[in-house]
């Protein structure tokens, strides 16, 4: 790393560098600029509002209201007294200023006893090498580089590694095995065979981290530009198995009668490293993910046609809130985009193979509704094959179908298709309570919009409803207002 320290100058600048060395020499407390932005400046990956990370030999506390004086005095300063700790936001960074500390740990607990230490104590606690080079704010060296770790170094050769022994390191905190597969995965590293290890050792103890905290590195890797590398390496270490179950046993091939179908564990991970090459939609990431975990579930073997996984897409989509569950995630509106996607995966791949009718169109986009672009490119991420020939005339399909897509939108204007005829109507024509007859009777309306037999317009819907009613045995009241 030649231009290691002419890269610092450039951080060195920062407005808020200048300020905590500012109010480091105003209270003469030892202070030095930490963690990732040191890591992330000498290899020159930008980042937009990244935190700054400080460890200090004195007070965090009386160190983090000098820089909010100097900064905003109405800003908030969160402690956390027990590990030293001090936060303030300020336009979006995060400054983290903590006392430099000795620390020791319990089995049961990622949170350990602390006690004050001396600057080298506080680089060998830390995670990994690479994130234990510190950078003075003290006048007599400002701007030097402390590397007493061989952080430079590691950073040179690509390599993750932790400054203490591996086996202790992970054992202490497992939450480490998620960060390292994640700056792995960020940074295109490496692991240290021993570190992997010792990873693939104490991969049962991710138990004691809490689920919050694995989401959060898990949608770290899937943000990467090429999350299968993470995800690889998480299968490697043991905690695909425990973290995601249904995505481990996707893994394999089997073969009957000569005939195999593909592994499924790697094609999906090429189908995330295809979206990923098109989108930064976090929730569409995690749809390509588990787009076929329902595949193990519906698999079949018949002698004519091979293997099949009929209805995968259904039981996938089942399948996803327990995922979600088990994780803590969110079960809002993102669960539901993620069964929605995951459910309809295969349904423009069942208009590319056919001649497509608008009624089949009609009904994708009636039922995709503002998720159809999404799932477009789904389904272009999801062609593998590395047969070019195919590819390429897989790709056109899709093509076919965008434009008839289009072609029938422009046209129906059905992605945001309201009925014209409410279920509370049809319940007062035909005096009824609420009940399987009003849900079929909108159902009948809705399939004769989209299968083009009547226009999308009340004249004609409620012609229908009378017809089908009356069919049903219902007795409709005439005079009715429109409702
Ligand atoms: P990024 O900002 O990309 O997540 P970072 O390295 O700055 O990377 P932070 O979580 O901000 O990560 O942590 C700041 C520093 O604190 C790290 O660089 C590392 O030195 C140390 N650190 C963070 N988490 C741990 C941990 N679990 N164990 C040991 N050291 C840690
Ligand atoms: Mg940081």
């Amino acid at each position: 790393m030649i231009n290691a320290n002419k890269k610092i100058q450039k951080l060195i600048k920062h407005k808020i560098v200048d300020i905590v060395h500012e109010s480091a020499t105003s209270i003469s407390q030892e202070t030095y600029l930490v963690g990732g932005a040191v890591r992330d400046h000498l290899i020159d990956r930008k980042r937009k509002n990244r935190d700054l990370d400080f460890v200090t030999l004195g007070c965090e506390i009386k160190l983090a209201n000098e820089i909010r004086n100097k900064i905003n005095k109405n800003l908030k300063i969160s402690r956390f007294k027990n590990f030293g700790t001090a936060h303030i936001n300020f336009n979006e960074i995060n400054i983290e200023i903590v006392k430099a500390r000795k620390e020791s740990y319990h089995l049961s607990s990622r949170n350990p006893d602390v006690e004050p230490g001396t600057l080298l104590d506080d680089l060998k606690r830390r995670d990994f090498t690479i994130n234990a080079i510190a950078v003075s704010l003290n006048n007599e060296n400002f701007g030097e580089l402390i590397d007493p770790l061989g952080g430079l170094n590691d950073l040179k050769n690509k390599i993750i590694i932790t400054p203490r022994d591996p086996e202790i390191t992970i054992s202490d905190d497992p939450l480490r095995i998620l960060r390292g597969v994640r700056f792995c995965a960020e940074l295109n590293f490496e692991i240290n065979n021993s570190l992997l290890n010792a990873m693939k050792k104490n991969c049962d103890r991710i138990k004691i981290i809490s689920k919050e905290r694995i989401v959060d590195e898990i949608n770290k890797i899937i943000m990467t530009d090429k999350p299968s590398k993470g995800f690889k390496l998480l299968d490697k270490i043991g905690l695909i198995q425990i973290l995601i179950p249904p995505l481990n046993k996707l893994k394999g091939i089997e073969e009957k009668e000569g005939i195999t179908h593909k592994d499924n564990f790697y094609h999906t991970l090429q189908v995330v490293d295809n979206i990923s090459q098109v989108t930064n939609k976090i929730w569409l990431r995690w749809s390509a993910l588990l787009h076929d975990i329902g595949k193990p579930n519906s698999k079949r073997f018949d002698k004519k046609i091979g293997w099949t996984f009929h209805g995968h897409e259904y039981i996938g989509s089942k399948m996803i809130f327990e995922i979600f569950k088990k994780l803590k995630m969110p079960l809002n509106s993102s669960l539901k985009y993620v069964q929605k996607i995951v459910l309809l995966s295969s349904r423009p791949i069942i208009l590319s193979n056919n001649i497509v009718t608008d009624s089949a169109v009609r009904r994708l986009i009636y039922d995709a509704g503002e998720e159809i672009e999404d799932l477009l490119m789904l389904c272009e991420a999801d062609i593998t094959t590395k047969n070019k020939k195919r590819r390429d005339k897989y790709l056109n399909n899709f093509k076919i179908v965008r434009q008839k897509i289009k072609m029938v939108e422009d046209r129906d204007e059905i992605r945001n298709f309201q009925p014209p005829i409410s279920g509370k109507f049809i319940m007062s024509i035909f005096n009824l309570q609420p009940s399987k007859e009003v849900g079929i009777l909108k159902e009948k309306i809705k399939d004769a919009i989209l299968d083009g037999k009547i226009p999308n317009e009340y004249n004609s819907a409620f012609e229908l409803l009378l017809k089908e009613g009356t069919k049903m045995g219902l007795k409709p009241k005439i005079n009715e207002e429109k409702v």
